[in-house]
């Protein structure tokens, strides 16, 4: 039985660079819009110099406490019973101390981890400042936006050929849950084995991950599973209620278990770079998003997810964004969608993620670019959390990075509405499908709609 104690030793977060770079690390959070209470840069700064300050007078008393232990020794083998007396009630005084010093230091430690833990990555100098509309597009890819039109979106597609059941999914589960049916059920696993192959090609290596995590874990990457700033506070994720178990929860992403997966970790930097594929369902509450975008497959509570994930050495990380960068434009690019590459803003990078980029496809029924995959470079963020190390003179934190491959529902959009055949009516009769999707193919398409 999995314990409810912590599986983790304490995070091990860079007090002295907070520290030495309060101005940055302020500007930053408010850059970010990091949920920080007032002055918390001031408060960590504050608590280390006193953290340093307790742990120099704690080793001068250890320090003290061997030079009596010394004294002991020594009258004790000359026979001078009144210089050991005397040493033996100092070192009672220093033991008190010490332990006086201890426990205050414990206190102190805590308190200095609750208020670094909140405070957010570094950000890429390049990085835009401000909110979403901030982004700046890197790139362009693919045929002309063809133009937006009602006719062409994905629900009223997928009615008419009877490939995804909502009602069943608003019975059986509730509202924003679904069934795949013909087609694009068949379609979910040609997406997932193509983007797959994909990675697989570039060098990573195929995992399939547990979907249910420790939200130890989750919270390590960097995930709140709750979030506190909401009023009433909401949970971002789905909690299993089990007496036995620990608190776990539904995964929100495979990076999550491969995070995970190098958790506690030393590995040799012979070995780095290494690149994993993860095939998982995601999980999302989406509780702060209600209402926003939840037409359709487009927000929706579970789905299939192909993610990369790697950990690399501290050098090598921007290297790594940009060739996990280069595998998604391929994937997005072999499916022949017209989509952009966003480097994302400030306010839009979490509490992890250095520098992100997104990938938009156009999506012509909805008549917007739609997030389809996303890439962040989490650079030691996620490491310090997670103990994830490597062999280097001395000991130092690997960078981790974590990329979508394919995010089913939203490819399955874009390529619905895009592939929409019309006839000379303009009546509907099929939908054209990448041909890169017929290898990972599976049945007759005995329907002849795609
Ligand atoms: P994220 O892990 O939030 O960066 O999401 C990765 C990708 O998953 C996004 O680019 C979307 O394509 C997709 N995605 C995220 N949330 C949802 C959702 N609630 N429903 C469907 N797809 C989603």
């Amino acid at each position: 039985t999995p314990s409810r104690q912590r599986i983790l030793p304490t995070p091990r977060l860079d007090y002295r660079s907070v520290s030495e770079n309060m101005v940055y690390k302020s500007t930053n959070a408010l850059n970010r819009k990091a949920p920080l209470p007032m002055d918390a840069i001031q408060s960590v700064a504050r608590a280390y110099t006193e953290f340093k300050n307790l742990t120099s007078t704690l080793n001068s008393q250890r320090n003290a406490r061997s030079a009596v232990g010394e004294r002991i020794r020594r009258s004790a083998e000359e026979n001078n019973s009144e210089a050991k007396e005397a040493a033996m009630a100092e070192a009672l005084k220093i033991k008190e101390e010490i332990a006086r010093l201890e426990a205050a230091l414990v206190v102190v430690e805590e308190n200095l981890l609750s208020l670094a833990l909140a405070i957010p990555n570094d950000t890429h100098p390049s990085s835009p400042l401000g909110p979403e509309s901030a982004a700046v597009t890197l790139s362009t890819h693919g045929p002309e936006p063809i133009p937006a039109t009602p006719e062409r979106d994905h629900v009223t597609i997928a009615r008419k050929f009877g490939l995804v059941d909502f009602e069943s999914g608003a019975t059986v589960t509730g509202s924003s849950w679904y069934y795949l049916l013909n087609e694009a059920a068949i379609l979910e696993m040609a997406l997932t084995n193509y983007a797959l192959s994909m990675a697989v090609k570039h060098g990573f290596t195929p995992v399939t991950t547990p979907d249910v995590v420790r939200s130890e874990i989750a919270e390590r990457c960097g995930f709140q599973p709750r979030d506190n700033n909401a009023d009433p506070p909401v949970s971002q994720v789905y909690h299993i209620h089990s007496a036995k178990s620990p608190e776990l929860i539904l995964s929100a992403t495979s990076e999550i278990p491969l995070g995970g997966m190098f958790a506690n970790k030393i590995l040799s930097d012979k070995t780095l770079p290494l690149k994993v594929v993860g095939v998982g369902r995601a999980f999302r509450a989406e509780a702060g998003a209600r209402g926003r975008d939840t037409h359709g497959l487009y927000r929706v509570h579970q789905f299939t997810k192909v993610e990369l994930f790697a950990v690399t050495a501290q050098e090598e990380s921007e290297k790594m964004m940009e060739e996990m960068k280069s595998l998604q434009t391929a994937i997005l690019n072999g499916l022949g969608l017209s989509f952009r590459v966003l480097d994302m803003p400030t306010e839009e990078l979490g509490a992890s993620a250095y520098r992100k980029y997104d990938m938009e496809a156009w999506m012509p029924g909805r008549g917007a670019w739609g997030e389809v995959s996303s890439l962040s470079n989490c650079t030691d963020y996620q490491s310090r959390r997670l103990h994830i190390r490597y062999k280097s003179s001395p000991t130092v934190f690997a960078h981790t990075l974590n990329g979508t491959a394919a995010a089913i529902p939203r490819l399955m959009i874009a390529l619905l509405e895009n592939g929409a055949k019309f006839d000379e009516l303009g009546e509907l009769v099929g939908i054209t499908l990448p041909e890169t999707l017929r290898p990972f193919w599976i049945g007759q398409n005995e329907r002849q709609i795609i």
